[in-house]
């Protein structure tokens, strides 16, 4: 079969590719995905995060390579295998970079890149409640929703401490004002997670030059005879080996982790590595799989005096009124994420720009060992405080373990 355009990954980028590539008609378009259809109720509520957070159906579960630094620790990196990718299982927070980090590309060298180059795109991304603005734009397709105002009272807590110790407010974090607390916005609609499978895919879905295949593993990228020009795909779908030629291109958005074992496995990546795993040669590139920043989150648990969301869904009773307010008015805590409260902070007067997001969830909950439960809240009042760096200094690497697509690359965040 041949298309225009093909796209390994239906994730957050590759659902945007595939409305806008097929949006006039003119190409035809083929979309692949290894995992399945977003069709679950949890993918739409919000609260389901907890339910695919050890989900292996709708989550590769990445860990990572034991990493010497953290006491040989395994770390947990999920990753979503589903129509959506990762955006039909994250946690909805919707902050852009700050505008020091675009303004920093463009300073490279990286013309087109700076933050008022970029905005234009952010704003036409989103639908806020306030409508266009400096800041907002009011008509894109992914739908926004502050969650001030609606948030568990613990919330106001926190805030309120961050006040204490003399910490900046910011109203709106896509706003003028980037650092200090606050509460953040999340893409949902009506309380429904607004991915950018629900906002870009579905409602191209029945465009007859659009063709979506699913539970479609790709396999590697085929070049042509020079070996100078990709040409096409191939997949394992349901046991059978399958072929697929572009007449334009091939586009790589299986995240961040995917997208370098699948160039790796087509021969695009460092000779020494392709030559361990007997990988045909196309192009010797060492950068591939190298330079890896991830954002490691640790989280801080805490029992509270007054009482938290761990208390609401702890009993039977709490959870059915939960569900109850949520049916009726698509609103409270079912409808929110679990990260309400946070925002950006220096970690210490030397720094030039806030380095380290907070996230404050009011409710605790503990990361099973077993690998098999879901996220399920202590028994007691608890919040959970995590942060992250913005931009971590290690530098990791991603390579294949093996020649089989099956096997999972080695994630090393170094
Ligand atoms: C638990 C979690 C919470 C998060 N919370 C937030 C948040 O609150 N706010 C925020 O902004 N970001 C958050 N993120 C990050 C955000 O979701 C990602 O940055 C974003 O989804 C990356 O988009 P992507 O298209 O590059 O990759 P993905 O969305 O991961 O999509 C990649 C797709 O490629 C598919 N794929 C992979 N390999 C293959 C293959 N060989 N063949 C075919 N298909 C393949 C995958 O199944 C997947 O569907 C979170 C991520 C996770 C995992």
């Amino acid at each position: 079969m041949t298309y225009d355009y093909i796209i390994a990954g239906a994730g957050a980028a590759g659902c945007i590719l595939a409305n806008r590539l097929s949006a006039s008609g003119k190409h035809t378009v083929l979309l692949l995905e290894a995992g399945g259809k977003d069709s679950s109720l949890w993918f739409k509520i919000p609260v389901g995060f907890a339910k695919m957070y050890y989900n292996p159906t709708f989550n590769w579960m990445y860990y990572s390579q034991p990493q010497k630094q953290l006491n040989n620790r395994e770390i947990y990196a999920p990753r979503g295998k589903v129509q959506g990718g990762s955006g039909s299982i994250n946690a909805m927070i919707f902050v852009r970079g700050q505008a020091h980090d675009f303004d920093d590309w463009a300073a490279n060298g990286n013309e087109g890149w700076g933050f008022k180059d970029v905005l234009p795109y952010f704003r036409k991304l989103e639908n806020h409640p306030l409508g266009d603005s400096e800041y907002h734009g009011g008509s894109g397709p992914i739908s926004i929703t502050p969650m001030k105002g609606q948030t568990h009272p613990i919330c106001d807590v926190f805030l309120k401490g961050c006040d204490e110790l003399g910490y900046p407010h910011s109203d709106d974090f896509n706003g003028p004002t980037f650092e200090g607390s606050g509460i953040y916005d999340v893409n949902t609609r009506k309380g429904q997670r607004c991915s950018s499978s629900f906002a870009h895919l579905h409602p191209a879905l029945s465009r007859p030059n659009l063709t979506v295949e699913l539970h479609a593993l790709v396999d590697r990228v085929i070049f042509d005879e020079a070996q100078q020009r990709a040409t096409g795909i191939s997949v394992t779908q349901n046991g059978v080996v399958r072929t697929f030629t572009a007449n334009k291109e091939v586009i790589l958005c299986a995240g961040a982790v995917d997208t370098p074992k699948i160039l790796q496995l087509s021969g695009v990546g460092d000779q020494a590595l392709l030559a361990k795993h007997a990988i045909p040669l196309v192009k010797h590139l060492p950068a591939v799989g190298q330079n890896l920043q991830d954002h490691l989150c640790a989280s801080y648990y805490y029992k509270a005096n007054i009482p938290t969301l761990n208390d609401q869904l702890s009993s039977l009773f709490g959870q059915f009124k939960l569900g109850l307010k949520y049916l009726l008015t698509r609103k409270g805590a079912l409808a929110m994420s679990v990260n309400q409260a946070g925002g950006f902070f220096r970690g210490n007067e030397a720094q030039a720009y806030p380095n380290l997001q907070l996230y404050f969830n009011p409710l605790s909950y503990q990361i099973p060992k077993n690998n098999k439960a879901s996220l399920k809240p202590e028994p007691y009042s608890g919040f959970l405080l995590c942060f992250n760096p913005c931009r971590p200094t290690s530098r990791g690497a991603i390579e294949i373990a093996s020649k089989n697509p099956r096997d999972a690359a080695l994630i090393d965040p170094n």
